[in-house]
């Protein structure tokens, strides 16, 4: 019955901070997904990491005067500080600068190599005579030459949007010293999509009945609009991954070729780290394993097409070269749950222009479980949204702590002290505690269907109904007046209550862990809902690197209802969230922008 779930969550690249668009995109669906899944009692892997190559990183690093390990090192500190106060349960969070994840990366290269997905071509590249060396196409700027505009990047044009081919720039020079470069040949190592179109359709047809409209679009839609063509796998570029091939020194795998291999070598890591070396295949070779890649709209390609096709082409052969020995193919994704955008008030988040809430700003001065919420009754599971500060103000004051958080606390505050700090003991339960206890039971069914179908936004939409169902019980019951006359009938009301809000707790935890954690104790259970996140050091040949690691060993909770013992002992309560004054609301609009 349990299940193998591995959650692959997106490689944030290692070069400016993460924003709140960032995490309802893809990183806070990951979590709550994974964590319903391991309280189910699914064998759950989460894992991503660090995307430390590429030119991002490189050009931050020229424009700050220092390495690009240097900067991929400061970043990488700060998402890990970002995760564990978040409460993101990665059970690795890694990087691309592992040796493990260079050994599997050319792997994978090797592998398609052999199956004949592989073919070199020559092309010509901006070279820079000054630098004596080529310079990738982010680091050349000129004229448009489809829209007039001066200030081009080789890849893009930001002025009419389109995607450039940098060769074609007028007045092209260097990013680097303002220098003119010039044209010169060079060869690179392409991926042989077309080759693998008919398997790519394949893949994509037998997923058609349960993927997102907005994948299937970006995905089935456009193969079967326009032919796939080769992709270049390798660049001119020092900082990355060596090509495995004699006679290719100086040149790496394409960033974009290498980074979504992570999701295989961060799992292959976690099976070293918890010092089971073949654990991996238990998600990776094995066919009833379930991959989840949780992702931003802008990747859906990457992930749908690409990353399926480079799969698909290593087959087999990428085990015998990574291991030896007899292999069997490697697990193509079930699902891409892909996310629209979040805008701010209204506008596009933009770093540059410091128009963006940042994760770690934000948790300097509120508590992590009101972001979780508000970024997932507002997740942009099906199209954009926008944080807006009023709505998170009243989402927070109305909701959060009005319907939820001052029942469990109203609640369980009565019990404490009406019952001497114990919960109390039942009589017969009247049809209307039996009818809101089956009404909050239910929900196991329902929201775990959501859940599973990682619909967030129904899923937390429908634990919150049920919150204010129990609301509705308990002004109807009116223990509070009740216990005036007839305490055995107000004792039957408060367990009743209780029991609900014990249940309600599981219901919400994979959305907001830490105040149901909080509830857990309250309750007067020992023993933890879920395990321990830590930032641990590990070594290689590249050197150290810093990984945080989720621990399920100690978690305890499980999805399924309340079984409260009448006459356990509470833990003396205290509020689980704070009502928020509105003059934040004005406080937080005057730092945008600024
Ligand atoms: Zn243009």
């Amino acid at each position: 019955m349990n299940e193998n779930i591995l959650v692959a969550v997106a490689w944030p690249y290692a070069n400016s901070l993460i924003h709140v668009g960032n995490i309802t995109g893809s990183y806070l669906p990951a979590d709550i997904f994974a964590r319903y899944q391991r309280l189910v009692g699914n064998r759950v892997i989460m894992v991503s990491g660090s995307d430390s190559h590429g030119t991002p990183v490189t050009v931050r690093a020229d424009a700050e005067e220092t390495t690009p390990l240097k900067i991929y090192q400061h970043f990488h500190a700060g998402f890990l500080e970002l995760f564990q106060k978040l409460g993101l349960t990665y059970d690795l969070f890694t990087s691309t600068h592992t040796e493990n994840h260079f050994k599997v990366s050319q792997s994978i290269f090797l592998a398609l190599q052999q199956n004949g997905f592989l073919y070199t071509e020559r092309q010509q590249q901006w070279y820079s005579p000054t630098q004596r060396r080529f310079l990738p196409d982010r680091y050349v700027e000129g004229n448009c030459y489809l829209c007039g505009y001066p200030n081009a990047r080789g890849d893009q044009c930001d002025n009419c949007g389109n995607l450039l081919d940098a060769t074609l720039l007028q007045n092209p020079r260097s990013k680097i010293d303002g220098e003119a470069p010039e044209l010169l040949e060079t060869e690179h190592f392409y991926l042989d999509l077309g080759k693998l179109q008919p398997e790519i359709v394949e893949f994509l047809r037998q997923r058609e009945s349960y993927w997102r409209s907005n994948v299937l679009r970006q995905s089935l839609g456009q193969i079967l609009a326009t032919e796939l063509h080769g992709r270049a796998i390798t660049r001119d570029l020092d900082w990355g991954i060596p090509v495995p091939v004699d006679g290719w020194s100086g040149k790496c795998l394409y960033v974009w070729f290498e980074a979504v291999i992570g999701y295989l070598s961060a799992a292959i890591e976690w099976s070293q780290v918890v010092g089971q070396p073949q654990a991996w295949h238990d998600w990776w070779y094995n066919p009833q394993a379930r991959s989840y890649y949780f992702i931003g709209k802008d990747n859906i390609p990457f992930h749908a097409v690409i990353w399926p096709a480079q799969l698909i082409g290593a087959g087999k052969a990428f085990g015998e070269i990574f291991e030896g020995g007899d292999a069997v193919a490697l697990v193509a994704p079930y699902d891409v749950p892909a996310n629209e955008f979040m805008n701010l008030e209204g506008q596009k988040i933009s770093g540059s222009r410091n128009w963006a809430v940042w994760g770690l700003d934000f948790l300097s001065r509120y508590d992590p479980d009101p972001l979780r919420y508000y970024l997932t009754v507002n997740m942009p599971e099906n199209r954009d949204t926008d944080w807006d500060w009023g709505d998170f103000l009243s989402r927070n004051n109305n909701e959060l702590v009005a319907t939820w958080g001052n029942l469990a606390n109203r609640v369980l505050s009565f019990a404490y002290k009406q019952w001497d700090g114990f919960v109390p003991v039942p009589g017969e339960l009247r049809p209307a505690d039996q009818e809101i206890l089956t009404a909050v039971e239910a929900g196991f069914q329902v929201v775990g269907e959501h859940l599973n179908a990682v619909h967030l936004r129904a899923a937390i939409t429908e634990a919150v109904r049920l919150a204010s169902e129990v609301n509705k019980y308990l002004d109807q019951a009116a223990p509070w007046f009740e216990i005036k006359s007839d305490k055995a009938a107000a004792a039957t009301t408060i367990y009743t209550a209780l029991r609900a809000i014990d249940s309600l707790k599981i219901l919400l935890s994979p959305f907001l862990p830490f105040t149901s954690q909080r509830l857990h104790t309250y309750f007067g259970y020992q023993e933890p809902l879920f395990g321990e996140q830590r930032v641990e050091t590990h070594s290689d040949q590249l050197g150290e690197h810093t990984v945080l690691r989720y621990d399920p060993q100690k978690g305890r909770g499980q999805w399924k209802p309340s079984q409260l013992p009448a006459g356990q002992a509470l833990k003396q309560p205290a509020p689980l969230f704070k009502k928020l004054d509105e003059s934040i609301v004005e406080e937080e609009r005057a730092r945008l922008g600024t």
